[in-house]
């Protein structure tokens, strides 16, 4: 079993006038089998963890820990983190204009791996993982990121999620733009990276939508940069009932 663990963890961004502190102190600890929903309002800071997950620059962490294993993951470069077997699929936002969705994923493929996949079982192991998403395959030989619709990010998301294979995996906002269809395809994709067992889950969310699809052992509601209430899968359906009213702080 892995942990990833996040304590008292405090977060601020560059702004305009200088950092803002938006995290406040923030506890959560994910064990491999385990999938966390985290869910709140717009502007509760979900995004900013994620970011201060993946060491985005923009983000800086003023105190608190976050740990695989005992390892310190803030120490880490973010290749680092990737190869210590976590995934962030914010890790690589940016267009890059001349690198190919196929190339990209058999780099990132051999930097976590420490040596290139094995031509043969790689391109059959891509094609799979495509035909599963339902992603033509036009695709890997598009520019990485260049013109994705929402729903071709979200897709090409959980295609570095099967191929990539990490241990632990935030999603963040994984159903936004999809239609249903196209949720239905990305949330059996997550089934699938779970059905293992040996996989830990963190997916940020403002819906309650597709934890129809994606069902979480644990559900986590964020507030004002805080974790204001935790509790089973029920919390989730009471969310769906009444939204985020409520909750003090709660603005949307
Ligand atoms: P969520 O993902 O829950 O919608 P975010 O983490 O995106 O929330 O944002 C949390 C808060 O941080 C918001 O109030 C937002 O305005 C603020 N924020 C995020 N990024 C920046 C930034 N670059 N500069 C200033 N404020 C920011
Ligand atoms: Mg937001
Ligand atoms: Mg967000």
């Amino acid at each position: 079993m892995s942990t990833l663990e996040i304590r008292d963890l405090h977060v601020s961004v560059e702004g305009e006038n200088g950092p803002v502190q938006i995290l406040h102190g923030v506890n959560l600890t994910v064990n491999t089998s385990e999938t966390h929903a985290i869910m709140g309002p717009n502007g509760s800071g979900k995004s900013t963890l994620a970011y201060a997950l993946a060491g985005h620059p923009k983000y800086t962490v003023t105190s608190g820990s976050v740990t695989l294993d005992g390892e310190d993951v803030l120490d880490m470069t973010v290749d680092e983190r990737a190869r210590a077997g976590l995934f962030l699929a914010m890790q690589y936002p940016v267009e890059v204009p001349g690198v190919s969705v196929s190339n990209f994923l058999r780099s990132a493929k051999t930097a976590i791996d420490g040596e290139a996949p094995k031509l043969r079982t790689w391109v059959k192991d891509v094609k799979n993982a495509m035909e599963n998403l339902r992603i033509d395959e036009n695709f890997a030989e598009r520019e990485l990121n260049t013109g994705f619709s929402g729903g071709e990010k979200k897709r090409h998301e959980i295609l570095q999620l099967e191929l990539l294979n990490p241990t632990f995996a935030v999603l963040d906002e994984t159903d936004s733009g999809l239609d249903i269809d196209a949720l239905r395809i990305v949330s059996d994709g997550v089934n699938r990276f779970t059905s293992g067992g040996d996989k830990g889950v963190m997916l940020i969310t403002h819906y309650t939508r597709i934890l129809r699809y994606i069902k979480p052992d644990h559900v986590h509601v964020f507030i004002a940069g805080r974790i204001a209430e935790e509790g089973g899968p029920e919390l989730a359906e009471k969310l769906e009932e009444h939204g985020y009213e409520g909750y003090v702080g709660a603005s949307a």
